[in-house]
């Protein structure tokens, strides 16, 4: 298989086969953001998808999810991510579902009917790192759009019967406005409802633009409880009709994962007591204390 740079997925795609299709992402500038620095983007030549795919169906020939990477293969034409879905199927006959990530921006390239057409090759579960709910903050992070767009493209994909996922990442507003990033970032997740919520915690990369905002005091670091608290908050205002939510990526301070809405209390429940492990956070000295529905509602 042709794995060239780096190579990420997310975790619950442990099983899938991963399969080159770009190499680095086509924005590759958030300013958190340190997977793909140095690395230029580039398609990779179909003569090397065709062997790979080739490969697959010699050693994993019963592959039920593929996964395409990298940092966002949505971003290739309609016709080029048919043309592979095709291949795929023809080499891989137990193959279901074809996955891999996405930006808003690359939904936005593609009209209705090449989404439904995308949909009906089996394509499903596009992971978006939509990140935050908050247009000061997605300017922050320099993610290139505002919530709005968001919105218009994640309800485009629901529309064209593309389920997706949303990773949100928590305490990127800071601690003083973990109340208004937590709601924030509800009210997009509950009007889009994802099959999938995966969520963890901003931290700061060496090496990133993020760090030096951090170092110049524009940026300030949430401690893990305050990431948690965050969490929390967020969880309890979600309003899925059925999602599963996904918390236990290396960097969350406390681990949880399980199907909403059936599981809501039961992963409360687990942030509360795991959160009784970082002390460092005082609930009675953060200034959101006493705000209505925060963690005193509970
Ligand atoms: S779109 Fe994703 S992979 Fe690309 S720079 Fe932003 S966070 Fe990194």
């Amino acid at each position: 298989m042709h794995y060239s740079g780096t190579t990420i997925r997310p975790p619950y795609e442990a099983y899938s086969l991963l399969l080159q299709v770009t190499k680095g992402c086509s924005h590759n500038a958030c300013t958190f953001c340190s997977i793909y620095q140095g690395e230029r983007f580039s398609v990779s030549p179909w003569d090397e998808v065709e062997a790979d795919i080739a490969e697959a169906a010699r050693i994993r020939p019963d592959t039920k999810r593929v996964f395409l990477e990298n940092g966002d293969a949505f971003c290739l034409p309609a016709e080029h991510l048919l043309e592979i879905a095709a291949k795929l199927k023809k080499s891989l006959p137990r193959l279901r579902e074809i996955s891999g990530y996405a930006r808003i921006q690359n939904i936005a390239t593609k009209t209705d009917a090449e989404l439904k057409a995308l949909a009906d090759a089996g394509f499903m579960g596009w992971n978006i790192g939509i990140e935050s709910g908050m247009d000061d903050v997605l300017a922050f992070m320099n993610k290139g759009y505002d919530i709005a767009t968001a919105r218009e493209q994640l309800l485009r994909l629901n529309k064209a019967g593309l389920p997706f996922s949303l990773n949100i990442i928590i305490a990127a507003a800071g601690p003083e406005r973990m109340v208004e990033h937590a709601a924030a970032n509800a009210a997009i997740v509950n009007e889009t409802q994802p099959y999938l919520v995966f969520v963890s915690p901003l931290h700061v990369d060496p090496g990133t633009p993020l760090e030096g905002m951090r170092d110049r005091g524009e940026f300030v670091e949430s401690t893990l409880g305050q990431y948690i608290d965050e969490e929390i908050d967020f969880l309890r205002q979600l309003e899925m009709r059925d999602c599963i939510f996904f918390g236990t990526h290396i960097s969350n301070p406390v681990g949880v994962a399980g199907r909403l809405p059936h599981d809501k209390q039961a992963l409360i429940d687990e942030l509360l007591e795991g959160k009784a492990e970082f002390p460092e956070y005082a609930l009675d000295s953060h200034p959101s204390k006493g705000r209505e529905g925060f963690i005193t509602g509970w």
